[in-house]
């Protein structure tokens, strides 16, 4: 073959592998109602959610206890005692506690031991969506593997559903069952259920310390297992939480599963039964009804073991391997490295200053991608901003694929440039040894992510030995050699930029990360890609420009709030009872005719201090609004001593418009402890948002006669409590009418709101 038309062939092989490593989907078909009965089937498990997940439910609203007993009724009606527990959940990292019913029902296994294994999923849902995905599919997917599971033989070990309520205001349900149910000490491996979206892989996660039995007996038992090693590393260094977090604070070992694809739908109106993924149920269910059994007879005093490296490839293969294996790997691509780096000297005269500039190069490459992709994002949301229709941006692929062909156009021009200076093989040796500069600190530091470099730098560097930088013809076997070591950086790193776009999307750091991502990926391909630089560098960067200019115009002609992208918003109501004065406020960054009818068309924007904490980071625009009659949280003292400077004050606090969520906060004076219903909120200096002077806490469906506050403050003078409570929907304004949100527009979250502010000072 001549050079050029290799180099094409080789090119039009690497974009049709990450294409189809991208569009491919492990996700396996539904099965329908006639399925045999000890398998899962979506259809059977759809029954279920189309009963409960039809409308919001979250903790405290009516809507809520008919699915608590649709719950109970169906695992009642599957042969087991289910039991509700009512109790005061705290979360005190969250500064949250909330009363929760948690449902809890055992499937006795054959040993009569009561270690047991629990499949946990939680049923509240947030006060703006029905919660289809999160976590109605979670429900769903337990309730037909309970089914499925009486169908088959029966188990060893103890079975525990775990239904928990109020996990949307903070893993109380979680956080309750741990704390109180006798059953939870019965707990040795949770396997958990969770959405962030409502399509895509039910991918594991989250597993926990000393993992490497855990992933065998999944990778065994699953029939289409996800996840990667790398996933969990990078949510170990997240904010993010599941009820997982709670188990395994308490000592569980644990998987955690979530789909995460379509992440608009998350926490909204378009999180419903009609627009899951069938396929995303199928998978969970899977995931449930297989760890279910393979648990349930797994001896489960012996599950500690070291921690594995795992991934997923297409074609449903899961590698795992022992993370004790990996210092080896790293000191092997290390050993193969600096052999290339001697056999380059020997063979092309590469001098090793030239390897010491390419290495700087890459890392001035990797900045300039970055700031690329910064300016990107920030040059389009300011379009949509001001001076280009609105759009939803979260999740926009044709701007992340602009972004990437624009990326690439840069790449090729770079690459084509510094090709003329330094010989090609020394420009990929240091590039080579930037990576395993990577390789090295994500051995120590990330372990579960060191196999993205390690298995693409392997490969590239037995192609740059045997194959790649050679002048003149490529042989068909060369060729063909080089097509299959791309292969490893294709299926790692395509996947990798996708999970990007759907974790993170077209925000910041989400475009951040893909840019650095993808200067690493373009790295990998470098060996392969050398023959097409040469002959048509030029030509390619013209080429993705054009495709990033095509890209970009069309998707700032497509992108707009529409009713099937609504523009997702937050109203509220916000009336501080003190001194009667009323705000309109909106989350929204642009005003839109709807929110226009409540806040005008130019109203001013910033924080909410009275109602809203400090840390929260959005500012919203606010307006005066029509004051309204409600009746505000309320606070009676029922005792109060002094020990020098520490008072001790023992409160009621109650919502007499019974309110869903009631926030207490104390102002500028130190809150030394504090109890609710007799449960103490934990060290205030150990909650994650804490600053010191600005103690509060929110309490979730608070009972009709209030809850129970016992707080020890360091104050010798008067103490100022601030209450806020919060109900959803908003007030009927005497004498005004507002029309609803019209189609294109959509609540999130905690839905649109009203909230009451009252000071008490005692
Ligand atoms: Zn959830």
């Amino acid at each position: 073959m001549g050079e050029r038309l290799s180099g094409w062939v080789i090119l039009v092989f690497i974009l049709v592998v990450a294409g189809w490593s991208v569009a491919r989907r492990d996700t396996p078909d539904p099965l329908a109602e006639s399925a045999p009965q000890d398998v899962f089937s979506t259809d059977r498990a759809l029954v279920y959610l189309n009963a409960f997940a039809t409308a919001p439910h979250p903790n405290g609203s009516a809507e809520h206890d008919r699915v608590r007993d649709y719950v109970v009724s169906q695992l009642t009606a599957l042969g087991l005692t289910p039991e509700v527990q009512r109790a005061t959940g705290v979360t005190p990292r969250y500064e949250v506690a909330g009363t929760v019913e948690n449902i809890v029902a055992r499937l006795k296994g054959a040993s009569g031991a009561t270690d047991a294994v629990a499949l946990v999923a939680h049923y509240d849902s947030v006060p703006a969506g029905p919660g289809a995905g999160d976590d109605g599919a979670g429900v769903a997917a337990l309730l037909e593997t309970l089914r499925a599971l009486k169908a088959g033989p029966p188990l060893r070990n103890d079975i525990l559903f775990v239904i928990t309520d109020g996990e949307e205001d903070g893993l109380l349900g979680a956080s309750a069952f741990v704390a109180e149910n006798p059953a939870a000490k019965d707990v040795r491996v949770v396997v958990n259920f969770e959405a962030r979206g409502n399509s895509g892989e039910s991918q594991m996660f989250e597993t926990s310390a000393g993992n490497g039995r855990l992933v065998q007996i999944f990778a065994q038992a699953a029939p289409h297992p996800s996840g990667s090693s790398l996933t969990y590393e990078i949510y170990k260094h997240m904010p993010n939480d599941t009820d997982m977090t709670v188990f395994k604070k308490a000592g569980a070992a644990g998987l955690n599963f979530a789909f995460i694809g379509h992440w608009e739908a998350y926490h909204t109106p378009l999180d419903n039964p009609q627009l899951l993924d069938r396929r995303s149920l199928q998978q969970h269910g899977e995931n449930a009804l297989s760890l279910a059994r393979s648990l349930g007879n797994t001896d489960l005093t012996q599950l500690q073991d070291r921690d594995s490296v795992y991934f997923s490839l297409p074609g449903n293969f899961f590698v795992h391997y022992s993370s004790g294996f990996l210092w080896a790997l790293a000191l092997f691509s290390g050993a193969l490295l600096f052999g290339a780096i001697f056999y380059a000297n020997g063979a092309w005269q590469t001098s090793l200053l030239s390897i010491f500039a390419s290495f700087f190069v890459h890392i001035v490459i990797l900045l300039v991608l970055l700031l690329i992709g910064l300016g990107f994002v920030l040059g389009v949301q300011w379009l949509h901003l001001h001076a280009i229709p609105e759009g939803g941006l979260e999740q926009n692929a044709l701007y992340v694929l602009g972004l990437c062909a624009l990326l690439a156009a840069v790449l090729v021009l770079l690459y084509s440039l510094f090709r003329k200076r330094i010989a090609p093989p020394a420009f990929f040796l240091g590039g080579a040894l930037l990576i395993f500069v990577l390789i090295l600190v994500t051995t120590r530091w990330l372990p579960g992510g060191s196999y993205l470099f390690v298995w693409p730098l392997l490969a590239g560097l037995v192609a740059s030995i045997t194959t790649a930088f050679r002048p003149g013809r490529l042989s068909f076997l060369a060729a063909l050699l080089l097509c299959v070591l791309s292969v490893p950086a294709l299926i790692f790193f395509a996947p990798l930029l996708q999970g990007f776009y759907a974790a993170l999307g077209f925000t910041t750091l989400g475009t951040q990360l893909l840019s650095l991502t993808f200067g690493v990926f373009f790295f990998f391909l470098f060996p392969y890609l050398d023959p097409v630089l040469e002959s048509s560098g030029k030509l390619l960067a013209i080429l993705a420009l054009a495709a990033a200019l095509v890209l970009c115009i069309f998707a700032a002609r497509t992108t707009r709030y529409s009713s099937t992208h609504p523009k997702p918003s937050l109203l509220s109501y916000a009336l501080d009872a003190d001194t009667g004065r009323a705000l309109w406020t909106s989350s929204v960054a642009r005003i839109d005719p709807w929110t226009a009818q409540y806040l005008g068309n130019s109203p001013s924007r910033g924080k909410l201090p009275d109602f809203v904490p400090d840390w929260y980071p959005i500012e919203f625009f606010q307006h005066e609004a029509p004051s309204v009659a409600l009746l505000p949280p309320q606070a009676e003292l029922l005792e109060d001593s002094s020990d020098g400077a520490t008072r001790t004050l023992h409160l009621r606090i109650t919502t007499p418009r019974h309110a869903r969520t009631l926030h207490l906060g104390v102002a500028q004076a130190e809150v030394l402890s504090a109890s609710v219903n007799g449960h103490d909120l934990g060290k205030p200096s150990e909650a994650r948002w804490h600053q010191a002077g600005h103690w509060g806490f929110d309490y979730a469906n608070p009972p009709a006669d209030g809850i129970d506050l016992q707080l020890r403050v360091q104050a010798a003078g008067p103490v100022t409590i601030v209450l806020v409570d919060r109900s959803c929907g908003l007030p009927t304004i005497p004498g005004a009418t507002f029309p609803p949100r019209p189609a294109d527009s959509m609540p999130i979250h905690s839905g649109d709101q009203t909230m009451v502010r009252r000071t008490f000072v005692f």
